[in-house]
């Protein structure tokens, strides 16, 4: 986020925003193989025995530990590549670095709309221009937690 700062002031970031819902995400195009997915069960799938984890779109286990390696490209497969590993094509990794340093600017655009101080409230987004961001402080800590009214475009527990 700091680096989003240093790049671009903020008022550029917040003239260049165009009001509107967010847009869907697009390919996680990253360093992992395209057939590689993660299964985020949340502490309730825990709770219920299904602690979630690696997955694999072609059906090679890559769940023990450290499984994962061969997912990724060198030196991080630690020299021992799967064969089976497909990359993402250059088109869809710039969409999604596009859409990762977007969704990083839209975070700051809306956590500019937050007070600075105060227990909790409500005010407009200015990063999609028609939802409401609730906000709610805690006294004890200062956690903040917020989120848009309007789907996928901002929330935050820090
Ligand atoms: S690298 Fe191999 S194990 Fe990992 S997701 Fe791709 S095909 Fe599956
Ligand atoms: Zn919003």
């Amino acid at each position: 986020m700091a680096e989003v700062i240093r790049n671009r002031p903020l008022a550029e970031i917040l003239a260049d925003y165009v009001v509107g819902p967010p847009p869907r995400a697009p390919l996680k195009a990253n360093e992992h193989c395209r057939h590689y997915s993660y299964r985020n069960t949340g502490i309730r799938g825990f709770m219920r025995g299904d602690p979630g984890g690696p997955q694999c779109a072609v059906g090679i286990d890559n769940t023990e530990p450290g499984g994962t390696a061969k997912c990724m490209p060198p030196p991080y497969c630690e020299g021992r590549p799967c064969g089976r590993r497909e990359e993402y094509t250059e088109d869809e990794r710039a969409a999604w670095k596009a859409h990762v340093r977007r969704a990083m600017e839209r975070s700051i655009v809306a956590g500019s709309a937050i007070p600075r101080e105060g227990d909790s409230g409500e005010v407009a987004c200015p990063a999609c221009g028609e939802g409401r961001i609730l906000w709610a402080r805690a006294r004890i800590n200062g956690h903040l937690h917020a989120t848009c009214t309007t789907p996928r475009c901002f929330s935050v527990m820090s």
